[in-house]
């Protein structure tokens, strides 16, 4: 059995996640973290997901936990992640982190943590949005500058960050395919007397609204015809079945940071 450890085990995501763990034939539910104040700190996680009580306590210090825990599965905030994972870093143990918003720094030091344990991060862990990474690629490089390419996102108004992590993966993964420096290329936002669209632009746009589970658009255009690629979510579930393919991926793994592409297989095939 993997002994698994979620923090920010109330959240949207955490609460799907730990419903699978419960009753997995491979893994343990072992410990739940929240924010310090969180009106469930010492309630039986069980509870909180609405079951009978399972032993599991909702606390507010994976430290004391980190003893008994091999993977901690993290769907937090980036500050708190990033402390969580100086925590696994020091106990050794593994990581799958679905938080999104980091800034470059907060990644480079993230990238620097997992140089000791084995970490899958990735800002979308369903299997779909992770094959249309691939697909994205191998579309770009075939179309190459003579298309537009824009990007819109649709997201749950209590959404935090913006754009959102797998916005800027799929315009990362574009750019990469076409040679472009991201942070020359990308347009997150237009308004007012700004001028023709330059070729090599990518735009970013997002929008917000009630309980939208998470939607990304990708569109290239050129004249006389126009491709678009979409992918919905429509249950949180997609992501949590993912990391937990994730949990079962990274136990026993060489250190080092992996993402769903690693897990699937789907890394240059
Ligand atoms: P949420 O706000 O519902 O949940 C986050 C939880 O983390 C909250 O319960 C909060 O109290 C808790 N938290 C905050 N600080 C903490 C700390 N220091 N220690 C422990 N717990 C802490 O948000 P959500 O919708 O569950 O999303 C969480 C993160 O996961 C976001 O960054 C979101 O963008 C990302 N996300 C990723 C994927 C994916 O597939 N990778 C999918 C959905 C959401």
């Amino acid at each position: 059995m993997i002994n698994v450890t979620v923090a920010g085990a109330a959240g949207r995501m955490g609460k799907r996640i730990s419903a699978l763990c419960i009753g997995h034939e491979e893994i343990k539910l072992v410990g739940a973290v929240e924010r310090k104040g969180h009106e469930y700190i010492g309630e039986d996680l069980g509870r909180v997901l609405g079951l009978s009580p399972i032993g599991v306590t909702i606390t507010d210090n994976l430290e004391d936990l980190i003893e008994k825990t091999d993977v901690v599965v993290d769907f937090t905030m980036p500050q708190s992640t990033l402390h969580n994972l100086r925590i696994v870093s020091d106990a050794s143990k593994a990581a799958v982190v679905g938080t999104t918003g980091f800034t470059k720094e907060e990644r480079a030091q993230i990238r620097a943590f997992t140089e000791r344990f084995p970490c899958v991060m990735a800002p979308n862990m369903s299997v779909g949005v992770n094959l249309l990474l691939k697909v994205l690629a191998d579309i770009a490089k075939v179309l190459g500058d003579d298309y537009d390419v824009e990007i819109m996102e649709t997201h749950h108004r209590l959404k935090k960050d913006a754009p959102s992590g797998t916005a800027l993966r799929m315009a990362e993964v574009i750019a990469s395919a076409l040679g472009r420096n991201l942070d020359e290329a990308a347009v997150y936002s237009r308004k007012g007397l700004i001028g023709e669209r330059s070729k090599k632009e990518i735009g970013i746009q997002c929008l917000r609204a009630a309980d939208i589970v998470g939607e990304h658009m990708v569109m290239f255009a050129t004249e006389g015809e126009r491709i678009e690629i979409i992918h919905r979510a429509s249950s949180r579930d997609t992501f949590a079945k993912g990391a937990i393919r994730a949990v079962l991926w990274v136990y026993g793994r060489p250190p080092g940071l992996y993402d769903m592409m690693d897990v699937l297989g789907l890394r240059g095939s």
